[in-house]
């Protein structure tokens, strides 16, 4: 796939439909010169240079990574309309590519009747699943777990819902027997499981947070914004194309991990971002509901729009109003070559997620890394090892894993990205009994390995981590090492 080629395809296949309507001209007021369109694009670019190289397996950092060139080229393509999905006045075309990705991703989700959108963010897509929630059980709060994203207590405030916390276990899942205690309150109308957490992957639960919440009545919503993806991989036959490159290797995911992931199909509603794994740029994420009667409480009239069809508008049933077509476009285009199947997009997750245990295993033999716990998905947590059989402590566990990050990012030669995440002390000490807690929390490396090139990069970036992780140890005071 040449990406010059498709967006030249793109541009032309505008060109000639706007050719259809016949000549106008154009108005000088947009004129801009070539020199002036050469020095400000080149000023464009040498600051571009100024990111992280996403692309780049090198970069084991935060869940970013390009779009494929197969979404950046439908979006070009449509983005030239620039149609608005917000009302089929505005975007008729990419409605309806909306409504047909929205469908897929339901039926991935394992959803028997849904109603859905895109949405720019999974953060727009989890406060409309949390207004549903306040709108259909008035008067209580809901529950999230302490790692949850912390996007689930700032829509709560604006929502004027009450948040409790119910504590992780020691794999930073949610703790279901904190959770029944609360359930068992009345005090919660709601639980938020999350499937894939940002900083750990960690997956709740939530084939057993569904039955027990149906018991107390209690809807639940499933946060999938980052692992809803895996579901992919939940049914334990990975694609044969990477079995074979597996070699035998078993289910990409834990059964348990692979029971949850099933149970969202069981869920009231399902946030779900195509643009974190699903290869799309940023600008789209998804929220799916299972009853479509949920429409109700969006019902809204507006003067200027809904006028060219007596078919519902997406806008009314989303709390957004300008919406891009061209990320429905691009989602379409990329999940018809790249299908929500095992062998498709599963494909490209399977990789990562491989990558991630493997990686464990490497840091496991090391002398000089440890890892935090083992990876649920594909994000590997790990620190720098202290020197001989000491054991960690946890003030030097941050410092130490913040110099491993630094050094790999400002290094002339061989640069690494990688990212930390803040950990709390008695959630260190329940994975590592032996550690000394001199502070209430420490930071620990993270790395998400969402590219499929992570794999084959694999014993490289290990090699280069391992041996800032050597260098990054703070010598004791008195004796240097
Ligand atoms: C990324 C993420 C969010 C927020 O989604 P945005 O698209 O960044 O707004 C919410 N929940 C989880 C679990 C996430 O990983």
């Amino acid at each position: 796939m040449e990406l010059e080629y498709w967006l030249g395809r793109g541009v032309e296949a505008f060109r000639e439909w706007a050719r259809t309507y016949g000549e106008f001209a154009a108005h000088p007021a947009t004129a801009v010169g070539e020199t002036a369109c050469e020095v400000a694009f080149a000023e464009l670019t040498a600051r571009l240079r100024g990111s992280y190289p996403f692309f780049h397996p090198c970069y084991a950092g935060q869940m970013l990574k390009p779009p494929h060139p197969v979404a950046v080229a439908g979006y070009v393509a449509a983005m030239l309309v620039n149609s608005n999905n917000h009302a089929l006045d505005g975007g008729p075309a990419t409605s309806a590519m909306e409504e047909e990705v929205v469908g897929q991703l339901a039926e991935m989700a394992g959803l028997a009747d849904h109603l859905g959108h895109l949405t720019s963010s999974g953060t727009q897509a989890n406060l409309e699943a949390l207004f549903v929630a306040r709108e259909s059980r008035p008067g209580t709060g809901v529950a999230v777990s302490a790692e949850a994203h912390y996007t689930h207590a700032r829509m709560c405030h604006l929502l004027g819902v009450p948040v409790y916390t119910v504590p992780a276990d020691d794999r930073g899942r949610m703790d279901m027997g904190e959770l029944e205690r609360l359930l068992s309150t009345g005090v919660a109308g709601t639980v938020v499981a999350t499937t894939g957490t940002t900083a750990l992957g960690a997956v709740d639960p939530l084939h057993r947070i569904v039955p027990l919440a149906r018991r107390y009545g209690v809807r639940v919503h499933a946060d999938a914004a980052y692992g809803g993806f895996f579901r992919l991989l939940a049914d334990g036959k990975a694609d044969r194309k990477a079995d074979r490159k597996a070699d035998g290797e078993q289910a990409p995911v834990a059964p348990e991990t692979g029971d949850a992931l099933r149970a969202i199909a069981q869920c009231d509603s399902v946030a779900i971002d195509p643009h974190k794994h699903g290869l799309q740029p940023y600008g789209c994420g998804a929220v799916l509901f299972g009853d479509p009667d949920v429409a109700r409480f969006f019902r809204h009239d507006s003067p200027y729009t809904y006028f060219t069809s007596r078919r519902p508008h997406l806008g009314e049933i989303s709390l957004e109003c300008s919406r891009s077509g061209a990320a429905a476009a691009a989602l379409w285009l990329t999940l018809k070559l790249l299908p929500l199947t095992p062998g498709g997009l599963g494909a490209v997750l399977a990789a990562g997620r491989r990558a991630a245990v493997r990686w464990t295993e490497l840091i496991g033999a090391s002398p000089y890394l440890e890892p935090y716990q083992p990876p649920e998905l594909d994000i590997v947590t790990y620190y720098p090892a202290p020197p001989g059989s000491s054991p960690p402590r946890l003030s030097r566990v941050g410092v130490a894993s913040k110099e491993v990050m630094h050094r790999g990012m400002n290094a002339k030669e061989d640069p690494v990205f990688l990212s930390v995440a803040r950990v709390t002390a008695p959630a260190f000490t329940a994975r590592h009994a032996g550690a000394v807690a001199d502070g209430d929390h420490t930071h620990v490396l993270r790395s998400v390995l969402m590219k499929p090139e992570s794999e084959p990069y694999l014993e490289r970036l290990h090699r280069r981590v391992e041996q800032l992780a050597k260098a990054s140890w703070p010598a004791p005071r008195g004796c240097g090492r």
